[in-house]
């Protein structure tokens, strides 16, 4: 038995289905997910001592790669002061400092420890800002596990959504209309006959949780338009792609103004680290300024803190994001290119250091397109590129993550591997 399976065995012994997030549990590709024992760089070792090229990123915040001696350094040297103190810190303060400085659309920040804190406090936020309770989110939009986010559609055009886990009450997620990415006609239908009920639109404005997902030109400044017309606040939930597909996200490359945006991931350089912010006007209506509740004994924690800013302040550096693209959109290629020699039905796509890979033959725009991709090619490709040493996240339904350490050399060897996979696939 390798020790991988010993792992896993022993860990579904006393943590449910061995794992401490479901997609780890390797369910959706089939098989036993290695243990991971250390990383560096654009590698991750497990506990059979395989190396692998890593597209997975600790599922976005490991843009400089993993163990970047500086945020390592980083880390230790503020463990050394102590762990926690539930008290303020100038570090704190710096970082949302840093925050407000490069995301114009935030005057104000607060530090939460995920990004579904991050989320569940804007929303809570939003509607305490507007006194209304209804918001829309979109199908295939993952906004973190909180009871009104873990909705699905309803049955017919504009109902109030279902949960989509057991324990939601059907009366949270009758407050939340699940509405299709990219589809502004149907926004502007729920704003005709709910406007004034609505608190917020939440949209992840490149959707990274469907697999990726682009808005269409038009959408997200569609979505602007409505907000603004009907007094309803729009949130950018950009956990996924603040800092990651360029120095102010997604709203730096398309140039529209969130009223709030919610922050985690790269902003902890793989401590836990979360933050909303936006508005100061909104933002004034946090506790203890105002009447909304929000709190957190690990708040703004000054290890996470202290890998968060050095991350931004390497991430700042000239010319990182476009490196970083250039070699996103370099895998990208070349992966379509092998596939189209391998006569694979593929496409991908690319913005920033994130990515998609789709077994069908066009780019999706929705979370239906994505679904009717081949997922059995994709479960064949993942498990051919694994056992070679490369690691894409395991479902046909989630982003990839580039970071800057990998180079031409690792984006090659990548390409070789993948060659190889598109030749296994039967499906
Ligand atoms: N929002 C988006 C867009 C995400 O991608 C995620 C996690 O993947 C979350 C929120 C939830 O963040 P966390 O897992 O830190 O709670």
């Amino acid at each position: 038995m390798t020790r991988n399976a010993e792992l896993y065995e022993r860990a579904c012994r006393t943590i449910p289905g061995g794992v401490n997030s479901p997609v780890r549990a390797y369910r959706s590709v089939g098989g036993t997910p290695p243990f991971i024992e250390r990383a560096a760089g654009p590698y991750v070792w497990d506990a059979d001592k395989q190396r692998y090229i890593d597209y997975v990123g600790s599922w976005g915040p490991a843009i400089l790669g993993h163990a970047h001696p500086a945020v390592i350094k980083a880390v230790q040297d503020a463990a050394v002061n102590g762990l926690s103190f539930g008290a303020p810190t100038e570090g704190e303060v710096q970082l949302a400092e840093m925050l407000c400085e490069r995301m114009p659309s935030i005057e104000q920040v607060r530090m939460v420890s995920s990004g579904t804190e991050a989320t569940m406090s804007a929303i809570r936020l939003a509607r305490g800002f507007t006194g209304r309770d209804k918001i829309i989110k979109f199908e295939g939009c993952y906004h973190g596990h909180a009871d009104s986010l873990l909705v699905k559609a309803g049955s017919g055009l504009l109902t109030f959504g279902n949960p989509t886990s057991a324990g939601v009450p059907a009366e949270f997620a009758a407050h939340t209309l699940v509405l299709d990415y990219n589809d502004l006609d149907a926004v502007e239908a729920a704003f005709k006959e709910y406007g004034g009920q609505i608190a917020c639109i939440i949209v992840e404005p490149v959707a990274g949780n469907m697999n990726m997902v682009q808005p269409k030109p038009g959408f997200l400044q569609g979505l602007r338009e409505q907000c603004t017309r009907h007094g309803a606040l729009l949130i950018f939930d950009e956990v996924m792609t603040g800092f990651r597909v360029g120095p102010q996200g997604v709203q730096g490359r398309v140039g529209i103004t969130p009223d709030l945006t919610t922050l985690a991931k790269v902003i902890g350089g793989g401590m836990p680290m979360g933050a909303f912010g936006g508005r100061r006007d909104v933002m004034a209506k946090i506790a203890p300024l105002g009447p909304v509740y929000q709190a957190g004994t690990l708040s703004g924690n000054p290890i996470a803190v202290a890998a968060g800013i050095t991350t931004l302040r390497l991430i700042g550096e000239p010319d990182f994001y476009a490196r970083l693209e250039t070699q996103t959109a370099r895998l990208v290629k070349g992966l379509c290119s092998l596939a189209s020699e391998a006569g694979i039905p593929f496409s991908a796509d690319s913005v920033g250091g994130m990515f998609g890979i789709y077994f069908r033959d066009t780019i999706p725009t929705s979370l239906a397109e994505v679904s009717a991709s081949n997922v059995d090619a994709f479960n064949q490709f993942f498990h051919a590129a694994l056992s070679r040493g490369v690691m894409f996240a395991p479902s046909a339904f989630e982003a990839g993550f580039v970071s800057a350490m990998h180079d031409d050399a690792v984006i090659k060897n990548t390409l070789d591997v993948a060659q190889a996979a598109f030749a296994e696939i039967t499906a």
